[in-house]
């Protein structure tokens, strides 16, 4: 059984948890071996990389980190991203020296992970080489790949909030310091017209047995993914059945901006929004099957609508999403 799975951070890192509980049960990241590693089962996420950004001279990829994190064990589970037991006396180090941007911090521990990627990249490595060596560590279970080894990061066209003219500002600066509360136009991704798939992407959407792509933000996480060009045709001409799980439950994010998101991509926040924003396959779009939750609707011709519980609240009902989501894509389990 592949399986290749879209992913953002959190909510992305969350399902994978549930994916490889499904292909892989019992499967622990602190490298033992009482499981036997099954050779014919091969989990990729391919992970969005629009929110990367230089800081402090050091690289950041935060969905990679969370899905890393997440499913290493280093998470720290309560804030949803960074590491577990953090302290932070390099962000009040820089503080105490004026040090900007200072709407941002990384933790101590996190500075380690950074550390290693930002000389490994300046040493001339690729993203997908640095990421396959940090996972050495955390041994994720699932081969974390990024979309692309080239740049292409996710901007909003703004409103400047002091002299009212429009210019575009990175993701993170977006996300972390206004909040998403500035008046936004639209977003782009930044590198997109020459930034390649990284090597492997294409390969696991082609030979997948089902492609999930998972609850994560469809604009600033999705999105971008697919921006990178090749990955959609992929997608689109695949083998193997598409298969998304609706981010949204009731009208509602579950954490997250989502909400402020598709309302600057004109989507309604709704499964049945973010079905008709993703489209179906047999017409221009990417979908097959769509999973909502009991109590939403959703129809775009051609594209199967199952209903089940779609909230992750731990590894056995994110399992079960992931078992639904398998079933809907008519894969034998
Ligand atoms: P980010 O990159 O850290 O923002 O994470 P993602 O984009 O991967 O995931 C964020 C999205 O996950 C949000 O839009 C949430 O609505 C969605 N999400 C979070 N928890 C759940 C859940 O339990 N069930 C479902 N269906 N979606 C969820
Ligand atoms: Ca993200």
């Amino acid at each position: 059984m592949k399986l290749t799975v879209l992913a953002g951070g959190v909510g992305g890192a969350r399902f994978l948890v549930g994916v490889r509980e499904v292909l892989r049960p019992g499967f622990s990241s602190k490298n033992d071996t009482s499981v036997p590693e099954n050779a014919d089962v091969k989990i990729t996420a391919i992970v969005n990389i629009g929110d990367d950004a230089w800081m402090h001279d050091l690289r950041l990829c935060p969905d990679l980190d969370s899905c890393m994190y997440t499913l290493g064990g280093g998470i720290d589970s309560a804030r949803g991203w960074g590491r577990a037991e953090e302290t932070w006396h390099l962000k009040a180090e820089l503080a105490a020296y004026g040090a900007k941007p200072d709407w941002f911090g990384l933790g101590d521990r996190d500075t380690a992970t950074h550390l290693i990627r930002s000389q490994m990249l300046r040493a001339g490595y690729r993203l997908s080489d640095v990421t396959e060596a940090l996972c050495a560590r955390w041994n994720p279970g699932v081969k974390l790949l990024p979309a692309s080894d080239d740049r292409c990061e996710t901007y909003a066209v703004i409103t400047g909030p002091d002299d009212g003219n429009q210019r575009a500002i990175h993701f993170q600066e977006w996300w972390v310091r206004y909040r998403a509360k500035l008046e936004t136009h639209s977003f782009a991704h930044i590198g997109a017209d020459s930034a390649k798939p990284a090597p492997g992407v294409l390969e696991a959407i082609a030979e997948a047995d089902v492609i999930l792509l998972a609850p994560s933000n469809p604009i600033v996480s999705i999105t971008p993914i697919l921006a990178i060009p090749g990955i959609r045709g992929a997608l689109r001409t695949a083998q193997a059945p598409v298969i998304g799980i609706s981010p949204i439950i009731g009208g509602r994010p579950l954490r997250g901006m989502a909400d402020t998101c598709l309302r600057i991509a004109g989507t309604e926040t709704s499964a049945q929004g973010v079905a008709q924003y993703y489209g179906a396959r047999s017409g221009t779009g990417l979908l097959d099957g769509w999973l909502i939750h009991p109590g939403d609707t959703a129809e775009v011709p051609g594209v199967a609508i199952q209903t089940a519980p779609i909230l992750m609240t731990d590894v056995d009902a994110t399992a079960k999403i992931v078992r639904e989501a398998l079933k809907l894509g008519g894969a034998q389990l």
